[in-house]
């Protein structure tokens, strides 16, 4: 069955085709090839706002090319996605989300609705450095990511809340 595909804001459509430039140049410079897998996992990644976590990957994967994948074919493309540093990944919830400037970022992840933010840091990444370099250690993948709740879904909380508290009444 081929599914359309749900409407897709004209911001977001701008962010997918800037993530698509930025993978298609670098891996001009490389010499590497940017598959049409690698391109349709890419795709999806850069037009969700939230981690996608492997397996909802393969079902997204199956509605956008019509074909199934298996897993391992799904984590080379991840693999060569983390690697050309389009994507990254969320460790705290073996999810990957979009990387869309060079850095590393902090991640805010919501436990509600799962969505999150990424957002640089640069006086933060110094003082890792700095703690790094007085400790002599050497720092193959800064991973900073705070959980907790976003603020849509504490205000939706405290309104239904308040609801409650006004229906004991
Ligand atoms: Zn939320």
């Amino acid at each position: 069955m081929v599914r359309s595909p749900p409407s897709t804001p004209p911001e977001t459509t701008a962010q997918v085709d800037r993530a698509l430039q930025a993978a298609q140049k670098v891996c001009e410079q490389k010499g590497l090839r940017l598959t049409p897998l690698r391109t349709a996992v890419l795709r999806i990644i850069a037009r969700s706002t939230r981690p996608l976590g492997a397996y909802a990957l393969l079902v997204l994967l199956q509605d956008e090319v019509g074909r199934k994948h298996t897993p391992p074919t799904i984590y080379r493309a991840l693999d060569f996605l983390l690697e050309i540093g389009s994507i990254l990944r969320v460790e705290s919830r073996n999810a990957y989300i979009l990387r869309d400037r060079p850095g590393s970022p902090v991640l805010f992840l919501c436990d509600t609705c799962d969505s999150s933010v990424a957002v640089e840091n640069p006086g933060l990444a110094e003082l890792i450095e700095s703690n790094a370099a007085t400790l002599k250690f050497h720092i193959a993948r800064p991973v900073i990511e705070c959980s907790g709740t976003c603020d849509r879904c504490a205000e939706a909380t405290a309104d239904a809340a308040i609801r409650g508290h006004s229906d004991e009444r």
